[in-house]
């Protein structure tokens, strides 16, 4: 049945990944079993029982951290008095204030381009871009000058895809991705992929949503030269365990992407402790502006690594035979980069720590187990992916309606979710499925705004 799915699917390469065909390399053969166990795994629940109480998140209530938010206090920008509940955060999330004003206050009062200028405003743009950069840094635990600036998780995956895969990868070689991919985690490598005849190798899930770590590492041969992970499933909310599918690539020589898109916000992310090569995310999932994001990559994968685009500011010297390229992270920032958006997206991750992470993730952990007891209590709603390990991005479907028909009923209680493939197509076909409905969790959300939810989905199963 899966095997028919997945021919259907016309994706030639996901039938090898369940046939087990590779010969596993030296360094698997010989690794211990037990892996490191991943950062998230440091975040314990609390006993929750969805009491109003539990609104807290560290030492601030969760009405106070609203309040930091001026969108729910504006309203629906028709009706104001119509308050919207914000449950689409695996799309993006709102903005604070302080991140509004940091980024507002820069082209008001600081404005500037960098790496140019010998006036004091340049000098000035040049020191909170830099600055921007170490807070960034510091905030994944990284050294700044291995933090990238990107437009977000897509360009940094492409520019990995660019710069690191495409000069390494041959004929025959493998690249090994997981069907609970992102659509940006899958398109990048498979185009490389047809132009060199290299081949992808999908590894599947179990029932659950979550990864098959015994079929994971079989995929892996000495052909392998590049691993793609979400770090959370954007569809199902499944936590992957990282650290562990790291060290299995890592152990066959393959260079390890984590696509942090969805875990940036939720779970504290230490990239010493991951194991991985590289490492992406966008700002806009994370309190800050759309059109900045950072790629975070060691000294050797940025040593090895082609520049991706060319022009100003990657430059050491240029002349019309040879071109001598600056070292990184400028070599991989050509042009002007989105300057007030980076020094924004340092202000949300400072904003957010200053909450902690720790605490940001343990409240959202009891808020998403309340939100999959209450919807589990509905007659006829399916939630798809049932990991233990997981997020709060909760994918469901309803007998008798359509994901239009649900998307538009809750629209008319101003409830805002995703409804669609989410661009993961792959994995919600691997349920059988073309769209959910998700509903995805943010620190700003409360147990009346559940509860508001799934008394709207108990009404419309009454219809
Ligand atoms: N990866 C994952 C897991 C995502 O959820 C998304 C966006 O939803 C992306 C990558 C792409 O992010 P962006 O569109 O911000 O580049």
């Amino acid at each position: 049945m899966k095997r028919k799915l997945l021919e259907e699917m016309n994706f030639h390469p996901v039938l090898e990944a369940y046939e087990g065909v590779a010969q596993p390399c030296e360094g698997i053969k010989t690794a211990r079993e037990t892996f490191a166990t991943s950062e998230a795994a440091d975040v314990k629940t609390t006993d929750f029982d969805g009491s109003r109480a539990a609104d807290v998140i560290g030492d601030r209530s969760v009405a106070d951290i609203r309040a930091d938010f001026p969108i729910f206090a504006a309203g629906d920008p028709e009706n104001p008095a119509r308050k919207t509940i914000w449950l689409d955060n695996a799309s993006t999330t709102q903005k604070p204030r302080s991140v509004i004003d940091r980024e507002a206050n820069f082209y008001a009062r600081e404005n500037s381009n960098v790496k140019r200028g010998a006036y004091r405003l340049a000098s000035n743009a040049d020191k909170l871009y830099e600055d921007a950069r170490s807070s960034v840094a510091r905030f994944i635990g990284a050294k700044p000058q291995n933090l990238i600036f990107t437009r977000g998780a897509t360009e940094g995956i492409n520019l990995a895809a660019q710069a690191t895969l495409r000069p390494l990868i041959k004929r025959g070689d493998e690249i090994i991705v997981t069907i609970l991919e992102h659509h940006a985690n899958i398109v990048p490598y498979q185009m490389i992929a047809a132009e060199k005849g290299a081949i992808l190798r999908v590894a599947p899930v179990r029932s659950d949503g979550q990864i098959d770590l015994a079929k994971y590492k079989k995929l892996f041969s000495p052909r392998a030269k590049f691993a793609a992970i979400a770090h959370i499933s954007n569809a199902l909310g499944t936590i992957l365990p990282i650290a562990e599918m790291a060290e299995i690539a890592r152990l066959c020589g393959a260079k390890v992407l984590i696509d942090a898109a969805q875990s940036i916000s939720h779970i504290p992310i230490d990239v010493r402790k991951i194991g991985a090569d590289i490492l992406v995310f966008s700002g806009h999932k994370v309190y800050a502006p759309f059109g900045i994001g950072a790629l975070w990559a060691n000294d050797e994968t940025l040593e090895l690594a082609k520049p991706y685009h060319g022009g100003g500011n990657m430059i050491a010297d240029v002349t019309f035979t040879k071109t001598l390229y600056q070292k990184a992270p400028n070599k991989f920032e050509a042009g002007t980069p989105n300057i007030a958006g980076a020094i924004a997206l340092a202000a949300a991750l400072e904003y957010i720590g200053v909450i902690g992470m720790k605490n940001i993730a343990r409240y959202e952990s009891d808020l998403t187990r309340f939100a999959i007891s209450e919807l589990s209590k509905i007659d006829g709603l399916r939630i798809i992916g049932n990991a233990s390990d997981r997020a709060g991005a909760i994918s469901f479907v309803m007998e008798r309606f359509s994901i239009e028909e649900i998307a538009g009923f809750l629209n008319e209680r101003d409830i805002c979710l995703r409804a669609g493939h989410h661009c993961a197509q792959p994995i919600l076909r691997f349920f059988g499925l073309e769209a959910t409905l998700r509903a995805s969790l943010g620190l700003y959300n409360t147990v009346s705004e559940i509860e508001a939810l799934a008394s709207a989905l108990r009404d419309l199963a009454k219809n």
